[in-house]
Order: structure tokens, then C-alpha cells, then sequence
């Protein structure tokens, strides 16, 4: 079966093994309350309570910090109003005292460079002053930056060797919150990284200009509806499912494709894969659920809210999800489950795997990136409701983000591109490169009827009443999916579904909002140039009917509903004029277009030199990760995969040679021979061929990254189907390596 994540009608089949973990919490949380401040762990052993324990989050700074510092922070966060000093002197003093009493020694500046990863200097809370007492150094300028000597992470160019200091930043809006590992307790303070002249050297700071600008354009779309009253800020929210394997450990070991990788390089495939879909969504085995217990008991210590757990399609492959949240928490939190996964499972005596592709034949990996607009007082504005007025309000967000998606979806493409997402997008299982966006039928329709101007009045089952005999109505839930589609609407949000396993979300939702803001800007002016300084009803709705019908006769051509993995998706997105960036080295030079420099620019979210350093990262990232794998082949392959394939060809060489002594000659036998001794001069001539096409070096980046897809990549295909096909005829017991059927099917 083709599809990624099967055919299931998502949230409406709730199969007995499709767990929700929030119940699980409850029922612990009673137990936890009635042990006191500790509970039972269901083994008798009695663990610390954890739901939230290890946040340092509105509730604890109302209960620690004097009124008026509470009542400042809280606009800095919520309000976005500037933090002053003495403030964080006194947030510093609480924080510390919080986290010392529940354990911590040290605290540390937590950070995303442009690795992708997480990143963290630990410095005590307090040290032994030398007359027998304490000294503290964390007070409010400790709290609110650091100087981590971060010289080493990539920075694309932008820190030149003449100011090599990057500093971080605290970000107040995501909540402090304590890390546990082996006894030490360490404090993290989610902060932004920025060098000395305030460009950003990580992920986290043009996230947050993004959602400040998405928010200047949404308010004043809100302010012509009139629906502002009482809203201060609109944010976009994110849920982001994750997908990931797990296999054995020590097979994990004996792999060094595995570890140095995370994907396989070799492997022929079982003859039981996917194919009877008995692991989607089927019973959780008893040691994974001990282990996805485990990780969501750390996760709600840390104020993680995920809720979700289930098999996914794949044997071995596992979804772990949490509830949506602002999207600059929901990242970090992204990031914190992404590490609570690698970390937990060697307890478990397994390895979690995130790559997007760690096994060929079966499906591959992604991060479902749902997506949406919300007022700070809690309305979704990409939810259609019951009244005809705000409906027209959800059309004009619903149209801004058809506009955003056609325009950009070079740029949105980019932001998913990486080595390991090649391997998983468009390669007929995984959503396309092409972005399109799935609206369902209904929708679809009524996009069609603005379209036309002729509205029609029939649609079936709960329809909603948009009022106006000018405009159509709107489905309450349409309630169909589409699984094969990048860029699905799933009745209140949007889900970006191309986006890569292992990938920080903050990239793609840096783009995903930069873009809407710009469709938001241009529609704002637009409407508010028709109605004018004293704006009437009849006005707006004419000026909202003009404007929509116009952008889905521009744009409608980016809606696809049909099957995205079809070959005549890719004849038709083609005829659309709809781009098809197939990889990354196709993709990363949309960021040096000059359109998205202008587009970052104007709404300040990334200069063109911080744009440009992040099109050297990843393009250096690119090129390293595919070398690596490169040289880890070459490397398996003399040092494992060749002698194995002589000792095997040794042995029936003798059994031939003793047959023949014997007085027997079998042609069949000699065949045999004939055939592992061509293999195996294969295999030694394809392992020299891509270790020469890896040696190769360009000084330009793009021309190297395009040597790498090819000559190396081609190479390393090569290599591997003699390798695999090696693997089907030696004999088992001298095979060097745990086969896809020990990985894919021992548990624990
Ligand atoms: P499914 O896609 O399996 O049907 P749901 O629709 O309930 O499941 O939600 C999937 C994910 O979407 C969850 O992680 C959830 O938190 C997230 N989500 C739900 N509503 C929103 C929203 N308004 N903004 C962002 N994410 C959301
Ligand atoms: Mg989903």
C-alpha cells in the first residue's frame, strides 16, 4: 500500500489500542493525589509526582513572585512589552530558589543553533564561596543573557573571525523548566541565540519576529471585521505529530549504518514488510508502552502536553503527539520530545530512531505540522462558525493561506529540504515535492462558488449559514482526509504534512508564517483602501467578494484533491505550472531568489545576510550528511559485506571442489560459484567506484552538493543492490549484521 499513513479516517476510529495518554494522566494524578506527594508507578515503587512538577510556569511565578513583578512579566509575555532589569533581578532570584528546592545545582542557557539540535552550557547556581558559605552568581543579567562560547556552531559566515561571540537571549514566553538525568537536576532557560550585532545565528529568533509579524497583518484583518474587541495579540498555534521507529538496541549496535547514520544503508527486504497493514494502529507491544509511558511521564514533568500515542504504518514505527499549543512553545517542546525519545528508550533496551528513512521498502517518517491563527482570547480563526459575519472573516484567513501556499510553495518546499527527507518525499509513499493543498470537496466548492459569483444554497449536512445570499455556506466539518496531500486542510487548521521527521519545526513554521503574513498585508490593503475610512457592512462584504474571487481565480490552481502520489498528479501539477522541486539540491537555492530576500526582509524576519547563512548551513549540512553515509558504505562494505561474501564463496568453492573429489560434478553447484564470484567482484568494483566519487571536492558549495546527487548518490544505489543482493545468498550464519527482519520485528 502506497499511503503513508494509511486509510484511516484519523480521529474518528478510535481503536482500542490507539491510546489516550490525558486519561492515563488522570487516573495517575488521582493516585498521585491520594499518595501525597508521591505515587505508585504501578510496580509498587513509588516515583515523584511529575504533571508539570519541573515547570517553572505562571502558576509557581503567581504563587513566588510579588504582584506587580507577576503582573509585569505577564505583559511582557502576553503583550510583548519590554522586560526591564529590576524585573528579571527579582524573576531571577524566585527562579533560582524554585529550582535549587527541587534539586537543581546548575542552570543553563537553552538554545537552537543552526544545527537543528538542542544546545546547552551548564553553569552552577551557586558555588562554595570559601569561608564555608555559598556564592551565587544567577541573578536578573544571568537570567536574561549568556555568553556561551558557541564558537563552533555553524553560522553560515555570519560570524566572521573577528567576532566569533555569539549571546543568548531570554525568551520569556516559554517557560523555564528543569531537566533530570542520572541524579542531576539542571535548570533550562529557553532562550534566543543572536550575535553581537543582533543577526540570528539560531532557529528560534526568526520564529518569533515571524509570529510578530503574522500577528501586525492578522490584527488588522481582525479590525476590519471588527472582531478586535478585546484582542491583543493573534498567535499561531502548532501540534506536531511525530513519527519514529524503534528497534533493539544491541542490533542498533551491531549497525554502524544505524549509528553513525540513523538510517540503514544496506538491507534487502524481508518478505513481510507492511503489506498486510497488521502493525497500523494495531496493539502497542507491552514493552513499548512501558517505554512511551515512561517518556510521557518525563514529558508532563517537563509540561509537554502530549496526548496521542499509536502504531503507525510501518513495523516498528510508533506516533507520539501532543496537544497544540503557540507555536514558539510548541517547538521547543517539540524539541524536548524528540530528546526524551532518544533518551528513555536505552532504558528500554531500545533505540529510537527519528531518521525519515531509516529502512528502504517500508514507510518513512514525518512531522505533521498542524497549523493555525488563533486570537490571544482563544478563537481559531481558520475555524468556520456559526454566524454568516465571521464566516467572511474565515474565508479572507482561508484565502490568504491558498495565495501564501501558491505563491511561496518554492519556499515552503525549501523549508522541508534536507538529505534525509529526500529519501521520504515523493518517493511514492510520503507526500509529493510538489506542494498542493487539500481543501476537501466542500470547500472546494464553495472556493468555486466565489469563484463563479453564483452561490448555491444546497449543500447537505450541517452546512453552515453564511447569511448573505451573496456569499455560499460552509461545512461545519467536511471530515474527509487526504493522507497523499503536503498541505491539507482538516476542518480547523492546516496540516503541513511534507515536513521531516528529524527537522526543528521552527524553520517551516518561520516560512509558513512569514508567507501568510505577506498574503495577510496585501489583502488587509487591499480592503481596507475599498471600505475607506468609515467602513459599512454592505461595503466590506462587496470589497471581501471582489478581492476572494480574484485570489481563487489566481490561485485556485494550487488546490489538488485527488491522489498526490499518482503519476498524473505529476502530468497535471506540470500543466498547472505548479513547481516540482524532486530534492534538496533542487530546492535549497529558492532561498537565494531574490524573492524571498524581499519577502524576509520586509517583514523583518531575516536580513538577506542572515537568509544567505542559512542557505550555506543547510547546503554544508547536505553535503556532509551525504558523505558521511558515502564513507560508511565503503566502509561496511570492505570491512563487513566483502569478507563475508568470500567466506561464503570459500565454502562453496570447497564443497564444489569436494563433490568433485568425490566423483560427482554438479554444472548447478559450479553456477553457483561462478555467480558469488562475480558478485563479489561487483561488489569490491562498486565500492571503488563511490569511494572515488566521494573524494571528490568542489569549493563551491551548490556545484558540490550537485556532485553529490550525481555521482555519489547514484554510486551509493549501485553499491547497495550488489550488496543486498549479496545478502540473499550467503549463508545466515556468516551474514555480518542484524538483517530488516531482526530491526524490524524484535522488540526489547
Ligand atoms: P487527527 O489529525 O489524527 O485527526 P486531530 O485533528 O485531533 O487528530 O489533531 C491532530 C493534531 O493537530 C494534534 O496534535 C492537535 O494538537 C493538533 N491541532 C488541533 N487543533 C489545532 C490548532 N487549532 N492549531 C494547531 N494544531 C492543532
Ligand atoms: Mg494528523
Amino acid at each position: 500500500m502506497a499511503l503513508e499513513n494509511g486509510n484511516h479516517n484519523g480521529a474518528s476510529i478510535l481503536s482500542p489500542s490507539r491510546h489516550d495518554a490525558v486519561s492515563t494522566y488522570a487516573a495517575a494524578k488521582s493516585r498521585y493525589q491520594q499518595n501525597g506527594n508521591a505515587m505508585s508507578n504501578g510496580a509498587g515503587q513509588r516515583v515523584d509526582g511529575f504533571y508539570a512538577a519541573d515547570v517553572f510556569n505562571e502558576r509557581v511565578m503567581r504563587q513566588r513572585l510579588p504582584k506587580d513583578i507577576f503582573k509585569r512579566l505577564m505583559e511582557t509575555i502576553h503583550l510583548g512589552k519590554p522586560l526591564r532589569a529590576e524585573i528579571a533581578d527579582v524573576v531571577a532570584a524566585a527562579m533560582k530558589e524554585w529550582a535549587i528546592e527541587n534539586g537543581a545545582t546548575h542552570y543553563t542557557h537553552w538554545f537552537m543553533p543552526l544545527t537543528g539540535l538542542t544546545a546547552e552550557k551548564h553553569d552552577s547556581l551557586t558555588i562554595p564561596d570559601g569561608k564555608g558559605g555559598t556564592l551565587s552568581e544567577f541573578g536578573g543579567s544571568a537570567l536574561v543573557s549568556g555568553e556561551p562560547d558557541a564558537s563552533s556552531f555553524p553560522s553560515g559566515g555570519l560570524r566572521a573571525t573577528f567576532e566569533a561571540r555569539g549571546y543568548t537571549a531570554w525568551d520569556p514566553t516559554s517557560p523555564a523548566f528543569l531537566t533530570r538525568s542520572e541524579g542531576t537536576v539542571t535548570l533550562c532557560i529557553p532562550t534566543a541565540f543572536v550575535s553581537w550585532t543582533g543577526e540570528a545565528l539560531d532557529k528560534k529568533t526568526p520564529l518569533l519576529r515571524s509570529m510578530e509579524a503574522i500577528n501586525i497583518q492578522a490584527m488588522r484583518i481582525l479590525k476590519l471585521f471588527g472582531t478586535d474587541a478585546g484582542v491583543s495579540r493573534v498567535i499561531t498555534t502548532l501540534g506536531p505529530e511525530q513519527e519514529y521507529f524503534l528497534v533493539d538496541r544491541g542490533l542498533y549496535f551491531a549497525r554502524p549504518d544505524l549509528l553513525l547514520c540513523e538510517r540503514t544503508l544496506f538491507g534487502a527486504r524481508p518478505p513481510k514488510g507492511q503489506q498486510l497493514e497488521d502493525h497500523y494502529f494495531g496493539s502497542i507491544p507491552a514493552a513499548v508502552l512501558t517505554f512511551m509511558t515512561d517518556v510521557e511521564r518525563e514529558l508532563y514533568r517537563m509540561g509537554v502536553p502530549v496526548k496521542t500515542r499509536h502504531n503507525e504504518v510501518a513495523p516498528g514505527q510508533y506516533e507520539i503527539a501532543p496537544v497544540f499549543e503557540t507555536t514558539n512553545i510548541a517547538c521547543d517542546h517539540q524539541m524536548l520530545v524528540m530528546e526524551t525519545l532518544k533518551r528513555v528508550a536505552p532504558r528500554h533496551g531500545l533505540q529510537a530512531i527519528l531518521h525519515e528513512k531509516p529502512f528502504a521498502g517500508v514507510n518513512g517518517s514525518g512531522k505533521h505540522n498542524n497549523w493555525s491563527l488563533s486570537t490571544d482570547t482563544g478563537v481559531n480563526l481558520l475555524d468556520p462558525r456559526e454566524e454568516a459575519h465571521t464566516n467572511m472573516q474565515f474565508l479572507v484567513f482561508l484565502c490568504a493561506v491558498i495565495r501564501a501556499v501558491d505563491l511561496h510553495a518554492d519556499l515552503l518546499r525549501a523549508s522541508i529540504a534536507s538529505a534525509s527527507n529526500d529519501h521520504r518525499l515523493g518517493a511514492n509513499e510520503a507526500p509529493p515535492a510538489i506542494i498542493s493543498i487539500f481543501l476537501g470537496d466542500m470547500l472546494t466548492d464553495i472556493i468555486e462558488q466565489l469563484e463563479t459569483g453564483r452561490t448555491r444554497r444546497t449543500i447537505k449536512g450541517g452546512a453552515l449559514d453564511l447569511g448573505a445570499h451573496t456569499l455560499p455556506q460552509i461545512p461545519r466539518d467536511s471530515g474527509d482526509r487526504n493522507r497523499t496531500s503536503p498541505f491539507a486542510f482538516t476542518g480547523n487548521k492546516f496540516e503541513f504534512r511534507a515536513v521531516g521527521s528529524t527537522q526543528s519545526s521552527a524553520w517551516p513554521n518561520t516560512v509558513l508564517n512569514t508567507i501568510i503574513a505577506e498574503s495577510l498585508d496585501s489583502m488587509a490593503s487591499r480592503l481596507e483602501r475599498a471600505v475607506g475610512s468609515k467602513p459599512t457592512e454592505a461595503r466590506l462584504q462587496a470589497a471581501v467578494r471582489t478581492l476572494l474571487k480574484e485570489i481563487v481565480r489566481q490561485h485556485k490552481r494550487v488546490i489538488f484533491n485527488g491522489d498526490g502520489y499518482s503519476e498524473k498528479w505529476h502530468a497535471e501539477a506540470a500543466r498547472r505550472g505548479l513547481p516540482n522541486l524532486k530534492d534538496t539540491v533542487e530546492a535549497l537555492p529558492v532561498l537565494r531568489t531574490k524573492k524571498a530576500v524581499d519577502l524576509f526582509k520586509r517583514y523583518k524576519v531575516l536580513s538577506k545576510a542572515e537568509l544567505e547563512s542559512r542557505a550555506d548551513v543547510f547546503v554544508e549540512k547536505f553535503i556532509k550528511q551525504v558523505t558521511i553515509e558515502a564513507e560508511t558504505m565503503v566502509s561496511m562494505a570492505r570491512t563487513m559485506i566483502l569478507p563475508a561474501a568470500l567466506r561464503h564463496q570459500a565454502r562453496v568453492a570447497q564443497a564444489v571442489a569436494a563433490a568433485a573429489d568425490a566423483g560427482v560434478s554438479s554444472q548447478t553447484q559450479r553456477g553457483m560459484l561462478e555467480e558469488l564470484v562475480d558478485l563479489a567482484d561487483s561488489l569490491r568494483e562498486k565500492t571503488d567506484e563511490l569511494e572515488e566519487a566521494v573524494s571528490h571536492h568542489d569549493a563551491d558549495p551548490l556545484k558540490h552538493a550537485r556532485h553529490i546527487k550525481t555521482a555519489v548518490r547514484p554510486a551509493m544505489a549501485a553499491l547497495r543492490t550488489i550488496a543486498d543482493e549479496l545478502e540473499t545468498q550467503v549463508a545466515s550464519d556468516l551474514w555480518p549484521m542484524p538483517t530488516y527482519r531482526d530491526l524490524l520485528f524484535i522488540k526489547g
